[in-house]
């Protein structure tokens, strides 16, 4: 038996690579990530590839190995070098992501010393330092001692555990549900319903409250919609506002909300998980941006859920769940099983107790490392450079004839272009994305709102400065010229059949 324990160990041995061997990969991967990180000025921020990384299942999984050197350039053509490039500085389309480089320096970390972040007894240092990251965050929100949360794989988690909670909290139970009631707006992000579904309150009533012209919640038509439903015998529970929607990077009136959560005893939780990070721009002493006063009372709210992995520009896998009472997260998830007896009445809360997961990645470290290393000085002026950026490109896409949408509250504007001929704007529009797209410098979406189509631009990468707005411009101007000719010499066509 000894003989064959030993054969097997040897067989397994290249889980173990020796300090050679690990310098070798070191080296390999280290050389690839600098000469990516070097060529990003220069690099796609979209690659329209027909292979789409097909080739990628040349390499089959069985028992033989493959090269690092193979493998990095299979992963560069097939992976690197198709789609959306989120570390470009050109991605200006949805809501750009980040990737600095720290984090991932701090993910190395995490995953070699592999602590155990989801119990406070595995590994108290990690649970500490993960705390620490969200009673941070609870600062930035304004909670106040109560004050906790959840680091999650990301926002639509994060929406799921506060409607979760709140679903508990409210004891909204299955026969209750049909006559429960939510309230939001058609600009909240999709996760929201999403999360209602799973959450078991699809059959809840979900009202969708009409918005003003820089759309955000009418709270006066919010206030009569309860009023109406608490008459027609049912229960509102929960109302659900945005800091910061995708499309246009509105904030609803988020102090009024409170009001009315407080006076009809709903459950109010905030999404912010795009523009949640932008508090920092708005904390300490009021600046010449005015953000402050946009983002008053989400101190008062029940749940925040913000997006490291966007406004803190963390690679993606970061979110964060806020509670204004850490019990109503226990509510939901903290159980008690005969195999963790040894982990009980411990000094800090662990994750496990707040969410639904066990062995977790220790994720807080991606965060907590760029903070530590850097301070919160350079976030803050990188979150106030993607403002004033937005707000220099609302300004100049009209100088070069461009129709816009409300100001914009945060970093997101929309634009279109209205050709001489009114009619073909959607058209000419789309057309001006596919361009864009087709060329891959610049990465940009669109959205359609009440049945308008609009260009948008999401300023929120932390490698997006003056230039490259500068370049969009000129690179828009270009596009729409040659449209606008391409078009006369249809026209002319025409006219000459
Ligand atoms: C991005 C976003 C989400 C979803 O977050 P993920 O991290 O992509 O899961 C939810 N709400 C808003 C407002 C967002 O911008």
């Amino acid at each position: 038996m000894e003989q064959k324990i030993k054969a097997l160990e040897q067989l397994a041995r290249p889980l173990e690579p020796d300090p050679a061997q690990r310098k070798a990969l070191l080296d390999q991967v280290l050389q690839y990530t600098n000469q990516f990180i070097n060529d990003l000025p220069n690099s796609k921020a979209y690659y329209e590839s027909t292979h789409e990384g097909v080739a990628l299942h040349e390499l089959s999984i069985d028992e033989r190995s493959v090269s690092i050197e193979e493998l990095l350039k299979r992963y560069a053509f097939n992976v690197d070098e198709t789609g959306l490039n989120p570390a470009s500085g050109r991605h200006l389309g949805y809501i750009p992501g980040g990737g600095i480089f720290h984090s991932a320096i701090a993910d190395y970390l995490a995953a070699v010393g592999n602590r155990y972040a989801g119990l406070f007894f595995g590994s108290p240092g990690a649970v500490r330092l993960e705390n620490q990251v969200i009673r941070w965050l609870c600062s930035l929100i304004g909670y106040a001692e109560q004050g906790f949360g959840n680091l999650t794989s990301g926002g639509s988690i994060a929406n799921l555990a506060a409607i979760a909670s709140a679903r508990d909290v409210k004891k909204i139970k299955s026969r209750n549900v049909e006559t429960s009631v939510v309230y939001l707006t058609q600009q909240v992000h999709h996760c929201v319903l999403k999360a209602l579904r799973i959450a078991g309150l699809w059959e809840a009533q979900i009202r969708t409250i009409k918005m003003d012209d820089r759309f955000r919640m009418r709270t006066d038509l919010l206030e009569t919609s309860i009023q109406a439903d608490i008459k027609a015998g049912l229960k509102p529970f929960l109302v659900v506002a945005s800091a910061g929607t995708t499309d246009v990077g509105s904030i609803d009136p988020l102090d009024k909300i409170a009001d009315i959560a407080e006076v009809y005893n709903l459950w109010f939780h905030i999404d912010a998980a795009y523009g949640g990070a932008f508090l920092l721009a708005a904390a300490e002493n009021e600046n010449d941006l005015n953000l402050k006063a946009e983002f008053k009372g989400i101190e008062r709210s029940d749940s925040v859920t913000i997006d490291p992995h966007k406004g803190f520009f963390l690679p993606y896998g970061l979110g964060a769940i806020l509670v204004k009472d850490i019990s109503s997260l226990y509510k939901t998830n903290s159980f008690k099983a005969n195999y963790l007896q040894d982990t009980y009445g411990t000094a800090e809360p662990s994750p496990s107790d707040l969410s639904p997961e066990l062995t977790k990645h220790f994720r807080g470290l991606r965060f907590w490392l760029p903070l530590q290393l850097i301070g919160t000085a350079p976030f803050k002026a990188a979150l106030e450079e993607k403002i004033w950026l937005t707000r220099y490109f609302y300004e100049k896409v009209q100088a070069i004839g461009f129709e816009v949408g409300p100001y914009p509250q945060l970093s997101v504007a929309i634009y279109r272009y209205v050709p001489s001929n009114n009619e073909e704007a959607t058209d000419f529009n789309q057309a001006i994305v596919e361009n864009l797209r087709k060329e891959g410098t610049f990465f940009v979406s669109s959205t359609t709102i009440e049945k308008v189509y609009w260009i948008r631009i999401a300023i929120l990468s932390f490698r997006t400065h003056l230039r490259e707005i500068d370049n969009y411009l000129a690179f828009l101007e270009g596009i729409v010229k040659s449209l606008e000719e391409e078009m006369f010499t249809k026209a002319q066509l025409q006219n000459h059949e």
